[in-house]
């Protein structure tokens, strides 16, 4: 089978010093090597909702052995009534946990407009499953310089997920991870969200060195499933997991966004003993 699909150009696995399948081109987020040796696990809340809550949230996810943070300043909502992020102040406030923890920040951007600002506080551009195929903002985003975390769409192919990468790599950047967050299929909806996609992760590690991470807890919906899932994307070729964190049951029930898939910090920590092992 030839695994280089015909519509990629530059990030094909025939690209250069990677035309060897078990090669990754390695990725560097504040000093965190994603497609290396030791997944990596990216952690943090849905949406930054406060400066305590974001604090709390990064203390715990640090003690539990994570290497990233994460956490939307910018939310891509379904209903316009929802709560939209904090915007500018959120990207502050996660400023604020890096300054305390030192974890590096992995925070969306929603519109190509506030590329420039986004990126002045992250250290890893998130670009959602909503915005796979927002093509000016894939490019702003690649301009940027900064590394990018690209979902994939949830009813995306294989090759329109690559096909956006390519347009990243194209605007100069090819430090892009891409993450596998779940498609949605016609059965499903009344026991998760989605369905996490482990067939997809060795087919997009044959044809792309690119690193790629899963995210079950955009996948499932369901923090009871993501430990199990965690450990089955790693088993099915994942180089990381995103993971989203919600401090304790208290908070779950007052969060604005995501509450139902939030894990509680000791359960991230069996998660990273996990992905230690892996
Ligand atoms: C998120 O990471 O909080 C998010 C909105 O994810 P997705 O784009 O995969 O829905
Ligand atoms: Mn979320």
């Amino acid at each position: 089978m030839n695994n280089d699909l015909p519509e990629l150009g530059i990030l094909r696995r025939s690209w250069t010093a990677y035309a060897d399948p078990s090669t990754t081109h390695e990725v560097e987020v504040a000093g965190v090597r994603i497609g290396g040796a030791t997944p990596v696990v990216i952690a943090g809340p849905c949406a930054v909702e406060s400066l305590e809550q974001t604090l709390a949230v990064a203390a715990a996810v640090r003690d539990a052995g994570a290497s990233l943070l994460r956490g939307g300043a910018y939310k891509p909502r379904t209903s316009p009534h929802s709560f939209q992020g904090l915007g500018q102040e959120g990207l502050e406030i996660l400023a604020e946990a890096r300054r305390r923890t030192g974890l590096g920040i992995v925070t969306e951007v929603l519109d190509p407009r506030l590329v420039e600002t986004v990126a002045e506080f992250a250290d890893m551009l998130q670009i959602g499953s909503r915005s796979m195929q927002n093509f000016p903002l894939l490019i702003e985003a690649g301009r940027s310089g900064r590394p990018i975390l690209l979902k994939r769409g949830w009813s995306a192919t294989l090759t329109e997920w690559l096909c956006a990468a390519e347009y990243i790599a194209l605007a100069g950047n090819r430090n892009i991870v891409l993450c596998e967050r779940g498609i949605r299929v016609a059965i499903g909806a009344d026991y998760a969200k989605s369905v996490l996609d482990l067939q997809i992760l060795e087919p997009v590690r044959r044809a792309t060195p690119l690193p790629v991470i899963a995210d079950p807890s955009h996948a499932t919906g369901d923090a009871a499933l993501v430990p199990t899932m965690s450990r089955a994307a790693l088993a099915a070729g994942a180089q990381g997991l995103l993971i989203e964190v919600v401090l304790n049951e208290e908070s779950r029930a007052t969060a604005r966004s995501d509450a139902r898939q939030g894990v509680t910090p000791d359960v991230l920590a069996e998660i990273v003993a996990a992905v230690a092992v892996a």
